[in-house]
């Protein structure tokens, strides 16, 4: 048997590998493709589709102007670091201290690689909730670990406590959490991030808390950082991004947070990936990170007016579906619809209603699938005018 490549592996551990050895694009790819095609309204990649507030654009443009064009410092701009640490206080009570425990990478995905290939070995096990964002499985393969899972469960998609137990052991080197979680949108409650570090502690596991979504939460719910629970915060690395905040998806700002022995570890990798990013739209970050609580709170008002208005349509269309308490995404059901497949109904979409959404088979393993078959993933950081008219064309939709 001959041994898989990296790349191969990182193929399989996304779900990407075909039994005859090709390699499909990744879900979102391949949704956007077909929405350009097929000239649906793209419900499927979790992107905005207006700008950012005009302070951070307009930073951007002055950085450019003003000649911030060469390579920043290898850990990021001082000025990003010093307002990251500004955000943490605030935010979270939480101390950082820029000059060591802070690394500027090329998006959350970056963070997320140099963070799994400087700390997981071969064999290591890599324990995550699933259904599962792509890139866990895509990276976890890359760094040659083992991917453990606990399911999530319809309809809230919370973890049960013993799964949690019976997955996490002396074996496992790193816990992979997502909060709040894509696809589903559920934010994980006090017991449950407690129990995370507890096993953590047990069992000397580190945790990597992907918070990207930490400020698209809805009444109701609170963000928790895993970092500012007891006994977290010496062994849990926190990823963020600028482009879920700020809407600036495409210009891949995000960080970690973390003791400085792992941020020295984890720069190790980094800087023989990208080195460094985005020179002029640091600083424009910066500048978002220190806008006043005001435009944190309308933010979460804003897209939680369009997660209702997203839902109320999905119910009136027959879709069954789960408030979601943050994120982009919400999750509906087909089958009471009469589908019993989401990526056959993924595909048919566009036909019926002319919008795009993704499947949740995509976020799975082959072995746990089965759980997700009949539930997509819709994205709702659009805006109102298009989720009005999506959910228009969705009420058309007719039961099997
Ligand atoms: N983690 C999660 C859970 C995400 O949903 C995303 C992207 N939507 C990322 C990481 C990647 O973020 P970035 O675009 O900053 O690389
Ligand atoms: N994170 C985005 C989503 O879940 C997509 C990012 C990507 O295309 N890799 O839709």
């Amino acid at each position: 048997m001959t041994i898989p490549a990296p790349w191969q592996r990182a193929a399989r551990g996304a779900g990407l590998l075909s039994p005859d050895g090709g390699v499909a694009a990744s879900i979102f790819a391949q949704m956007s493709a077909l929405a350009v095609r097929t000239g649906s309204i793209n419900l499927g990649q979790g992107f905005p589709d207006e700008d950012g507030p005009a302070p951070v654009l307009e930073a951007a443009r002055q950085a450019i102007s003003d000649g911030v064009n060469q390579y920043p410092p290898g850990r990021g701009d001082p000025v990003l670091l010093a307002a990251i640490a500004r955000h943490q206080s605030r935010f979270y009570g939480l101390t950082v201290d820029p000059s060591s425990e802070i690394l500027v990478t090329a998006g959350a995905t970056e963070a997320l690689a140099a963070t799994l290939l400087a700390l997981v070995s071969p064999g290591d096990e890599v324990v995550t909730f699933e259904p599962f964002y792509d890139a866990y499985g895509g990276l976890i393969g890359l760094a040659d670990g083992v991917h453990r899972t606990v399911l999530l469960h319809a309809p809230d998609f919370q973890p049960r406590p013993e799964d949690l137990r019976a997955a996490i052991t002396d074996r496992t080197r790193l816990i992979l959490v997502n909060n709040p979680h894509n696809p589903t949108g559920s934010v994980f409650n006090d017991a449950t991030l407690a129990l995370i570090v507890e096993l953590a502690t047990r069992h000397d596991a580190l945790i990597v808390t992907d918070e990207v979504y930490e400020h698209l939460i809805f009444s109701g719910a609170t963000h928790t950082p895993i970092a500012g629970l007891p006994g977290a915060r010496e062994r849990t690395i926190t990823i963020s991004s600028a482009g879920k905040t700020f809407n600036t998806t495409g210009w891949k700002i995000g960080w970690l947070t973390a003791p400085a022995e792992l941020v020295t570890a984890i720069i190790t990798v980094k800087q023989f990936l990208s080195y460094v990013n985005g020179a002029p739209f640091q600083p424009a970050i910066a500048r978002g990170l220190d806008l006043p609580d005001e435009f944190y709170q309308d933010l979460a008002t804003d897209l939680q007016a369009k997660r209702d208005l997203l839902a109320a349509g999905l119910t009136a269309a027959g879709f069954g579906v789960t408030l979601p308490q943050g994120s982009y995404f919400i999750v509906a059901d087909v089958a009471p619809l009469g589908y019993a497949d989401g990526v056959a109904f993924c595909q048919a979409l566009p036909e019926l209603a002319g919008v795009v959404a993704v499947p949740l088979s995509a976020f799975t393993s082959p072995a746990n699938r089965h759980h997700f078959s009949s539930l997509v993933r819709f994205a709702y950081c659009k805006r109102s005018a298009v989720l009005e008219q999506a959910v228009a064309q969705l009420a058309g939709i007719r039961r099997l």
